[in-house]
């Protein structure tokens, strides 16, 4: 028996013993992965920095403090998102009990990606353990400084059966993908993406799928370009625009290129100083093939701002490509990396034509004064999310489903979002066994007359929530009085 096999086969016994059904059991746990989390600070940062070259600082803020946060809203509502979930009745019902009921899945694969190695593999597993799931985790072995931290020091907080964290690369993770899980959620690229699907498909196992793509960032020329510019520098050159949400590209108008050009250079200074590559809050390609990949994507492009690189420490500066085209290199595949092209457009019109004629984005960003355009590029344009005149923020706003559309993602996470699509929303109806009366219209013989009372309590709507219980009791009664009557003839 493999080792991946193992580990799936214990996580199942032991979620089969019922020991997650309880919340108190899942609040347990995950207070303790809050305690991972600030006893370990020190742990996971040497690691970021080792993966990333990613400041002490910079870890909390872009990988844990969403963490922390995520885990406490859990512990906070943990018993409102699991309670039974009443929903409106109809005629036929109102006298039943007719409620949503949340239920964990069983066993959950989580398979995260790198370029922010803690927050994407543990904020799905906040909502996992929430749900009342077991987890396997499956961390990014390109980022093997976080993995072997997390394979080791995970299981010293959570239930090892339960939660085991699971090393290794592509071999690793097509094993485990051999086995029957009750959802796996998946966080990469679009095409290993189509990849997890077919394997989960073989056992009808839903997933999510949290992909990536080329996000757009349209600029008006009305705009105030100063601070523009300064929020979409921050947001496409954070972890050296290895970021799935980072805006991919500049639409603008021709006119506006230089000033947008000037500004983020100004932008550039400001956060990184003139030389990024020894300031501690610029980040490195997390290895050689994505240096040569990010590398070669600039070929034929005018590079603007920076260019300069360095392969022994895969370094790149912040980068910026003016005039390129939609048949440029850097257009034909996501950047993942801190290279930022400007595309010339003539307007809102053509910026979301070039938008809909490509794959449906993870995110749109738009930067206007003007609140019927940022409403425009809402109505005509399809994507996971849409921001306007800020970059990255709305993945912290935990009441906001996190997710793609089409080529970026399938489902959705954060808060509520987590506990719901790692649970199973059953449906529960409970019906006494009076009132027969009312069931004759539906029993054999078919008659006209019984299809007619069937119409009207089956498609009348009535406004239930305003009656009272004894009244509701009262108009019950008297219909099924009057049907029972009826069909007794
Ligand atoms: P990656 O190489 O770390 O792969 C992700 C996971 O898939 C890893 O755990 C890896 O072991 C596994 N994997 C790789 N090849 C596989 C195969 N052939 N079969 C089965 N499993 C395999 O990460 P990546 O794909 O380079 O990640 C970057 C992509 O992820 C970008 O497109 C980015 O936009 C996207 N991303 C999306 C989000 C999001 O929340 N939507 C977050 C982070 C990254």
């Amino acid at each position: 028996m493999s080792r991946e096999q193992l580990v799936v086969q214990r996580a199942r016994k032991s979620f089969q013993t019922g020991k997650t059904k309880p919340l108190e059991y899942r609040i347990h746990q995950l207070k303790s992965l809050h305690r991972f989390v600030s006893e370990r600070r020190k742990d996971i940062a040497d690691a970021v920095k080792k993966d990333l070259h990613k400041s002490e600082h910079g870890t909390e803020l872009f990988e844990t403090l969403g963490l922390e946060n995520e885990i406490n809203l859990a512990v906070e509502k943990l018993a409102e998102w699991a309670a039974p979930r009443p929903v409106e009745k109809n005629l036929l019902t109102i006298s039943d009990e007719v409620y949503v009921q949340p239920e964990p899945l069983g066993v959950v694969l989580i398979i995260g990606a790198w370029n922010y190695p803690w927050a994407v593999t543990l904020q799905p597993l906040v909502g996992a353990i929430a749900a009342g799931n077991a987890a396997v985790i499956k961390p990014s072995e390109v980022s093997p400084h976080s993995a072997k931290a997390m394979e080791e020091l995970l299981p010293l907080y959570l239930d090892k059966d339960l939660y085991p964290v699971v090393t290794g690369g592509v071999s690793e993770t097509q094993e485990l993908l051999k086995h029957r899980f009750d959802h796996v959620f998946y966080t990469g690229s679009s095409a290993v993406g189509r990849l997890v699907m077919e394997a989960a498909a073989r056992h009808l196992t839903p997933v999510t799928l949290e992909l990536g793509g080329k996000s757009p960032c349209y600029i008006d020329k009305n705009c105030d370009l100063a601070v523009a510019c300064r929020r979409i520098t921050w947001g496409k050159f954070v972890n050296c625009g290895q970021t799935c949400i980072a805006p991919d590209y500049i639409l603008c108008e021709p006119g506006i290129q230089g000033r947008v050009v000037e500004e983020i250079s100004k932008s550039i200074k400001e956060f990184y100083t003139d030389n990024p590559k020894s300031f501690e809050d610029y980040g490195r390609i997390i290895n050689q093939r994505h240096f040569k990949r990010v590398m070669a994507l600039m070929e034929g492009s005018t590079v603007v701002i920076g260019g300069d690189s360095d392969e022994s420490q895969c370094y790149i500066a912040p980068t910026v490509l003016k005039d390129v085209t939609a048949e440029s290199k850097v257009m034909q595949e996501e950047i993942f990396g801190p290279v930022l092209p400007i595309i010339a457009v003539s307007g809102v019109d053509e910026a979301i034509q070039f938008i809909n004629e490509r794959e449906k984005p993870l995110v749109i960003y738009v930067f206007s004064p003007d609140n019927k355009l940022i409403r425009r590029v809402i109505a005509e344009t399809s994507s996971g999310g849409l921001l306007a005149n800020d970059c990255l923020v709305h993945f912290t706003v935990n009441t906001l489903p996190f997710g793609g559309v089409g080529n970026s993602g399938t489902g959705c996470y954060h808060g509520r979002h987590s506990f719901d699509r790692l649970s199973h929303l059953r449906s529960c109806l409970i019906k006494k066994l009076n009132m027969e009366g009312v069931n004759s219209m539906r029993y054999p013989p078919h008659t006209a007359s019984k299809l007619g009372w069937a119409r009207f309590f089956i498609l009348r709507r009535v406004n239930l929530g305003r009656l009272g219980s004894v009244a509701l009791l009262a108009v019950l009664a008297a219909l099924a009085a009057f049907v029972a009557q009826r069909f007794s003839q």
